[in-house]
């Protein structure tokens, strides 16, 4: 054993030879040096374990290549892309929504130049960074007035706080929602200091538990959207219109936290109220994500009536949800093609994908179909099925969106072995295992993706070392 520790070459020889490579010269040395002594020792590790018994698995040329490969993965970008072929659009964990080209742009512009961000070029003098999207909101949503913050979750925290701190909020039972991430009505409700006044049971809630619930203390109704769950059977809810009567007679506002806040209306997904529907229904402000279904990036838009949009704005901590000058940019283009629903269906990635008509995806599934079966050969059976795909972020769970699969089924490996493998190419490719195949669904992929599919694919199938051929 103690020969083969010393097959092991010394660090120093290992860094001449590494820092000749024309792919690590950049590599900042001390990095490189931890990295190399990491790798050494990851391979004494396997020789004390008796994982390696044969120098000849130390010999230099094999233990430059690993190291190579080794060194490259510790250097590589932590933040990357990823080929998403799970068919979920909004997609919390792959990064929800892409923004149009339109958006990307202005993210380009936004940072790389100086900007009027929070300057008034008619006046010379300061400016608001809401304005660039307020007015296009308004006239979006037809509200009074609006206001982005980080995320939907602050503009809820935010509108919470400014409107009903210390005081209560009245809300259904049925609609005390977890997003996921943490985010719970009830703790958010307590974090903003209003006190969470529930009403109803799950399944049924009338006007009168509203009713019955207003007294002196109360600060606000409240509606939340059940994004991610549907309550069926035996159920009642109470309207909007309903509670902004009751709301009228005591001089109340009411908040509606739509989560998704769909702008443009999508063929297969009726029935989901578009934000300017809830505006004209009543509600004195209204709070949705930039990164659903709406197709922005991230960002928490509240919309509604002056008087309420205003003290939020006014209050302190809204200077701690502001939102930043690349967010705003990619805001206010996405904003813009929404100005025209047709339009927004074609430029707007997150509505393309979720509106693709089944005769196109039937088509390009075909089209990968037969490229994997090229370019894998006997190392794959390739398939089609129809399934379905989701919109994801929580929207619409019950809602599928008919689509054609491509199921790889690897030869040679198991298919669990394939999809861990496919996690460690460039870019990673994030499937779906069902039905003992790997599912592609080309809903959430580009047509320009397919080459890359094909190639991520087939890298992890030759082995670890043939990704670092492409
Ligand atoms: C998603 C969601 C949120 C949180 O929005 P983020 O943009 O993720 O912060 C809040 N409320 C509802 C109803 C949601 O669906």
């Amino acid at each position: 054993m103690s020969d083969l520790y010393r097959c092991l070459p010394a660090v120093d020889r290992v860094l001449d030879h590494l820092g000749k490579e024309p792919a690590l010269s950049l590599v900042p040395r001390p990095l490189l040096k931890d990295l190399v002594n990491t790798f050494l020792e990851l391979r004494r590790k396997d020789i004390a374990a008796g994982r390696i018994t044969d120098a000849r698995e130390l010999a230099e040329e094999r233990l430059y290549v690993d190291m190579q490969a080794f060194v490259r993965a510790g250097v590589a970008p932590r933040f990357r892309r990823v080929l998403n072929a799970t068919g979920v659009v909004v997609h919390t964990n792959l990064g929800r929504s892409l923004l149009a080209r339109e958006a990307v742009q202005a993210v380009n512009e936004a940072c790389a130049h100086y900007s009027n961000l929070e300057f008034d070029l008619r006046t010379g003098k300061r400016g608001s960074r809401y304005s660039h999207v307020e007015e296009l909101l308004r006239r979006i949503t037809g509200a009074e007035a609006a206001l982005v913050v980080n995320n939907n979750a602050a503009a809820v925290l935010l509108t919470l706080e400014t409107l009903a701190s210390g005081q209560e909020v009245i809300i259904s039972r049925g609609q005390l929602v977890e997003i996921g991430g943490s985010f719970r009505i009830p703790d958010v409700m307590a974090k903003s200091g209003a006190v969470l006044r529930e009403v109803g049971a799950t399944n049924r809630t009338h006007l009168y538990d509203y009713e019955q619930a207003v007294n002196e203390n109360t600060g606000a109704l409240m509606r939340v959207h059940t994004s991610n769950f549907r309550v069926i059977g035996f159920t009642k809810d109470v309207s909007l219109v309903e509670l902004r009567n009751l709301a009228d007679h005591h001089h109340l506002p009411v908040i509606e936290d739509l989560g998704s806040g769909a702008l443009v209306r999508l063929s297969g997904l009726d029935g989901e109220p578009l934000v300017q529907e809830v505006v004209r229904d009543g509600a004195d402000v209204v709070t949705f994500s930039g990164d659903k279904v709406l197709g922005g990036p991230q960002a928490g838009i509240i919309v509604g009536r002056t008087e309420y949009v205003e003290r939020i704005k006014r209050n302190p901590m809204n200077r701690a949800m502001r939102i930043d000058k690349m967010t705003l940019a990619a805001l206010e283009a996405t904003l813009r093609l929404c100005l025209d629903p047709e339009q927004a269906r074609q430029a707007v990635p997150t509505l393309r994908m979720i509106s693709t008509p089944f005769e196109t995806l039937k088509s390009r599934a075909g089209r990968l179909a037969r490229l994997l079966r090229t370019e894998l050969g006997e190392s794959a059976v390739v398939g089609t099925r129809k399934d379905e795909s989701r919109v994801g972020g929580g929207a619409f769970p019950e809602k599928g969106l008919p689509t054609v699969l491509v199921e790889v089924t690897p030869c040679s490996c198991s298919v669990d072995a394939l999809r861990d493998a496919l996690l460690h190419v460039d870019p990673p490719l994030v499937g779906r295992v069902e039905r003992g195949a790997l599912c592609l669904d080309p809903r959430t992929l580009e047509g320009e993706e397919f080459a890359l599919v094909a190639k991520a694919i087939k890298a992890a199938l030759i082995g670890p070392d043939s990704e670092f051929s492409f």
